[in-house]
């Protein structure tokens, strides 16, 4: 069976989350979707309301559960059983960056292999980090979030 994780924040999800885990779970038996707990990012949802967000985009989707983890990746990816770790990619910085990590992943676990999907082209502009920016200032994020579910502002 080929479990993969898809890990991130998801602060909050996007559109271009969504479309990644959409496609690959034609090609994975089963993807968890991880909310990893990141030491450097001080998220503005709670994991409670990002694993309800999450849990409700992909609640027609049979073979997507979600859950969440601390520390390292490899290790969440150890602990379930999964033998792939997805990534998405939209341009060539984030290229650049899941490269290095993937290249990384590979020397602390030989045996868990990376698989990075592009993006595809409508929703390779968004970014959560933008998304969250239009949120502080009241702005509408409809265009960028997926459709079932509605942000207002920040809950904390
Ligand atoms: P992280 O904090 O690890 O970057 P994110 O939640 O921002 O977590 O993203 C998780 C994964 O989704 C990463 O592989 C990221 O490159 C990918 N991703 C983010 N936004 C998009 C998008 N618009 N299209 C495709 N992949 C995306």
């Amino acid at each position: 069976m080929k479990k993969a994780v898809f890990p991130g924040s998801f602060d909050p999800i996007t559109k271009g989350h969504e479309n990644i885990v959409r496609r690959a779970a034609l090609i994975f038996d089963e993807i968890v979707v991880s909310i990893g707990s990141n030491s450097t990012k001080q998220s503005m949802f709670t994991l409670e309301q990002r694993t309800n967000w999450l849990r409700e985009v992909f609640a027609d989707v049979s073979n997507v559960t979600v859950d969440s983890y601390d520390g390292l990746t490899i290790d969440h990816c150890k602990s379930i059983g999964a033998q792939f770790l997805l990534r998405g990619v939209r341009n060539g910085g984030d290229f650049e960056y899941e490269r290095t990590i993937a290249q990384m992943t590979k020397y602390m676990d030989p045996q868990l292999e990376t698989v990075i999907l592009f993006t595809d082209p409508e929703y390779a502009a968004i970014n959560s980090t933008v998304v969250r920016e239009i949120l502080r200032n009241n702005g509408d994020v409809s265009h960028f979030i997926p459709t079932c579910i509605h942000i207002s502002g920040p809950t904390r």
